[in-house]
């Protein structure tokens, strides 16, 4: 079996690179999002000058701020696959359905849809599903000797994920999709219905037969928001210079290199190198640059809902294949997320949409209390045709991104932010960065190895 690759002689470089004064350079962090702040967090511990920069108040206000928790490294699929552009069409128009294609005059949303077409062929999704479980399985790693090391706490639960089914044909296709998994390592082990009412007691009160599952005891979740901030708190130990409130604008160019950016104010700080991490607002940016990143907007909600002893609800992380929707127990919070609306860069909450994943939720979890107390949320996801990321240089020397995680950013932060980190200060990676390279027409984007 074909394992993850890790060099673990790396970890033994890092003191002596910093013994020997390797240069340091100034980094400035578009973004203080998931992926801004764990490039920040690899990038000050190997010892360079960190800035991060966002319009908001604080890190992980946007798409980091209240997603599904989950990380879902034995579950990672891309959207693209045979059967999602039929899945599309049935679900055109129909305000509830778990993906909604909004038509727009957009063209960056129909290049987006031809891309996103390529990506569903059988082999494409293959070769996609093994990429993004190369650098999630990473990335768990990652996160848990972060975990360790640092000791962060935000509400993780390393007790598996149970992916239910409550449809004949979807769990039939699960039987594949798992054994995809296990041939690379990922213990995602089929389930019967019963042993899925054992794993997760409180589907037994569900109105909705659960015919089976699959369940990885691996994967984890958690708040990806209160990780960020954690995360944060201790790049600002440190070293870490955060500057928030203030609207990017521009990217300077001089001389063949990106020589600093511009706020909307005027202000400019200059850098050695820079990481785009603006999730799905990178291409906006990029564009001034001639650089066009395939990344379009996937609008998702999520519900969070309080609990308290009486609430029979469950203490795992939870995927429903129904509703395409996860559910993760939050210390004493529910949080239930998904869906996915194409309408470019509307944040507005669709009632319908909303009022779809609470009647869902009611009808696994009947016995949830403090419906007047949801809160009710809707985030950006950036979302590539393939699911695959770039985390990798672009077009100038000193410019990379870290961006395009769609629906898996927090699955695979930590990853990202290591290997985005190695590029930048030219150490050997510990995966291969082949497949998250950005290149300018990744239609045709060659795919050089069939195994992780
Ligand atoms: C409903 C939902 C459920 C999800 N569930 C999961 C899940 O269970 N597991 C999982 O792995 N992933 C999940 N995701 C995906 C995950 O949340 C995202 O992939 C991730 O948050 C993206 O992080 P980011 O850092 O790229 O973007 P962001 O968190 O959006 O960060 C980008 C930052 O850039 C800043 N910014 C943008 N433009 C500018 C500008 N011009 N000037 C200054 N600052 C700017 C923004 O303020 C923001 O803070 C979910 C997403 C959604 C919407």
């Amino acid at each position: 079996m074909d394992q993850l690759p890790i060099c673990s002689c790396r970890k033994l470089e890092r003191p002596f690179r910093k013994a020997i004064g390797a240069t340091k350079m100034k980094i400035v962090i578009l973004g203080a999002g998931l992926l801004g702040v764990a490039s920040a967090w690899y990038l000050a511990e190997d010892g360079h000058e960190v800035t991060v920069l966002d319009r908001q108040a604080e890190p992980g206000m946007e798409t980091s701020f209240a997603n599904g928790g989950q990380i879902s490294t034995c579950h990672a699929a891309p959207w693209a696959n045979p059967s999602a552009p039929w899945q599309v069409a049935k679900w055109l128009g129909r305000e509830e359905s778990p993906l909604l294609w909004r038509l727009r005059a957009d063209p960056a949303q129909w290049a987006w849809g031809m891309r996103f077409l390529v990506e569903c062929s059988a082999a494409r999704a293959r070769q996609n599903t093994i990429d993004i479980l190369r650098l999630a399985l990473y990335s768990r790693e990652k996160l848990g000797a972060l975990r360790q090391q640092l000791g962060l706490e935000y509400d993780q639960l390393t007790r598996g994920i149970l992916h239910f089914y409550t449809d004949e044909r979807e769990l039939s296709l699960a039987s594949s999709q798992a054994a995809l998994m296990r041939e690379f390592g990922c213990e995602r082990v089929m389930k019967e219905a019963d042993e899925c009412l054992a794993i997760e007691p409180a589907l037994n009160a569900s109105t909705v037969p659960i015919l089976g599952g699959t369940y990885t005891a691996e994967d984890e979740s958690g708040d990806a928001h209160k990780f960020t901030q954690a995360l944060a708190q201790r790049c600002k130990l440190a070293g870490v210079s955060f500057l928030f409130g203030e609207n990017i604008s521009a990217l300077g160019v001089e001389g063949g290199r990106i020589s600093n950016i511009r706020f909307t104010n005027g202000r400019t700080i200059a850098g050695d190198a820079f990481v785009v991490a603006l999730g799905s607002w990178s291409p906006l940016l990029l564009k001034s640059v001639g650089i066009n990143i395939p990344v379009y907007p996937a609008k998702g909600y999520s519900v969070t809902v309080p609990l308290d002893e009486s609430s029979i609800a469950p203490t795992i992380s939870l995927t429903d294949d129904g509703y395409k929707i996860v559910i993760s127990r939050l210390a004493n919070r529910l949080r239930v997320a998904g869906t996915a609306e194409f309408a470019g860069y509307d944040e507005s909450m669709n009632k319908i949409r909303c009022s779809a994943i609470l009647q869902r939720l009611k009808a696994v979890f009947p016995g949830l209390k403090h419906e007047e107390k949801f809160d009710v949320w809707a985030g950006l996801r950036p979302a590539t045709p393939s699911n695959v990321p770039f985390v990798s240089k672009a077009k100038f020397n000193n410019l990379f991104l870290n961006t395009g995680h769609g629906t898996l950013g927090w699955t695979m932060a930590c990853g990202s932010g290591q290997l985005i980190a190695d590029l930048i200060t030219g150490q050997a990676p510990e995966i291969n960065p082949e497949p998250y390279t950005f290149q300018p027409l990744i239609a045709a984007k060659p795919r050089l190895s069939p195994s992780l």
